[in-house]
């Protein structure tokens, strides 16, 4: 079977009916780029940057930051790589940052992600020169977590704009133009405001981990609630619905980097919703593809339909698998 699978790797992801489905990586620390590329990714849809504030007292310089990104901009020879600012909070936390968690009761719902960011100003500062600076070395795009509010997006602009102008007056090498700004969609208040948020930034990437725990009030890890944690409830499936359909009348790309992008009982139903690209851990790339490879991109829609008509959760799932048994 793994010989099957690895004869895929040279095969582009396309359905029976001829719709190309970009697969991409989820990165989480430097190795796992030379797995994306020996996969063939088509490039980095997620880069989690939380790697390098943890296991350390300190926090990174922009240099070290700089360093880091930047060989992996290398590493990717070429193809896109979607650079995250912090998610540090809720489950991640670093030491050098652990004072300002110490009184957050209830941590995600707190001080996560883009939030502390944009209380440390010059924390975001440092990473967004050290992500700019990386983006001479290939082409980048950066993506913000955990987004609610467009305010948030603005003041991140801002902050780009400044940190661009700063670099280019010290004659720092960075892209000759911005790089593409996107937004996490994880958090059910930014999906159901996607068609405004959608006017403000270049591409969506749709985290359904956060997402379904946000929309179901269910910890992603806690085990005690871990039957009501349901990338199938009708609530998650409906946002994820308004989200690509918000982004298809923008014009903008939307992609799917939660874990369900990795899981190809996932793949139908995501195709059938419209989605068009995939980022998931490398090592899933090439299960994904073997699903694309046998999909219908006009069945799976219809299916995906079906699915929406409903609401009992064991109906939807039901649905769901018989259409990958090929029912
Ligand atoms: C998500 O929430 O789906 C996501 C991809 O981000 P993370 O898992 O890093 O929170
Ligand atoms: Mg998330």
């Amino acid at each position: 079977d793994r010989k099957q699978l690895h004869a895929l790797v040279g095969l582009p992801a396309r359905t029976r009916d001829d719709v190309t489905i970009t697969l991409s990586a989820n990165i989480e620390l430097p190795r796992d780029a030379q797995v994306a590329t020996d996969l063939n990714a088509a490039g980095v849809g997620l880069l989690r940057t939380e790697f390098m504030f943890m296991n350390r007292d300190d926090l990174p310089t922009e240099e070290e930051q700089y360093a880091t990104l930047s060989g992996m901009v290398d590493a990717m020879a070429g193809k896109v790589v979607t650079i995250r600012t912090l998610d540090l909070g809720g489950d991640k936390i670093a030491a050098a940052l652990g004072g300002r968690f110490a009184e957050i009761a209830n941590p995600a719902l707190g001080l996560r992600a883009i939030r502390l960011s944009l209380k440390e100003p010059k924390l975001l500062e440092a990473q967004l020169a050290a992500i700019l600076r990386a983006g001479a070395h290939g082409p980048i795009r950066v993506l913000l977590p955990m987004i609610t509010t467009i305010g948030e997006i603005r003041t991140v602009k801002a902050a780009l704009d400044r940190t661009m102008r700063r670099l280019r007056r010290r004659k720092v090498p960075v892209p000759a133009a911005m790089p593409p700004l996107g937004v996490m969609i994880e958090v059910p208040g930014a999906a159901l405001i996607a068609d405004a948020l959608a006017r403000e930034v270049d591409f969506f990437a749709i985290g359904t981990n956060d997402l379904v725990m946000y929309t179901l009030a269910a910890d992603r890890g806690d085990e005690s609630v871990a039957h009501l944690y349901d990338p199938l409830h009708t609530s998650v499936l409906r946002l994820v619905q308004f989200t690509v359909e918000a982004a298809l009348r923008a014009r903008i790309p939307v992609s799917v980097c939660g874990e369900i992008a990795g899981d190809p009982r996932f793949t139908a139903l995501l195709v059938g919703l419209g989605i068009r690209d995939l980022s998931m851990a490398p090592l899933r790339l090439l299960e994904v593809k073997r699903r694309i490879l046998t999909l219908d991109s006009v069945a799976a829609a219809r299916r995906a339909r079906m699915m929406l008509d409903q609401t009992d959760s064991g109906r939807i799932a039901a649905l769901l698998d018989d259409f990958n048994e090929g029912g």
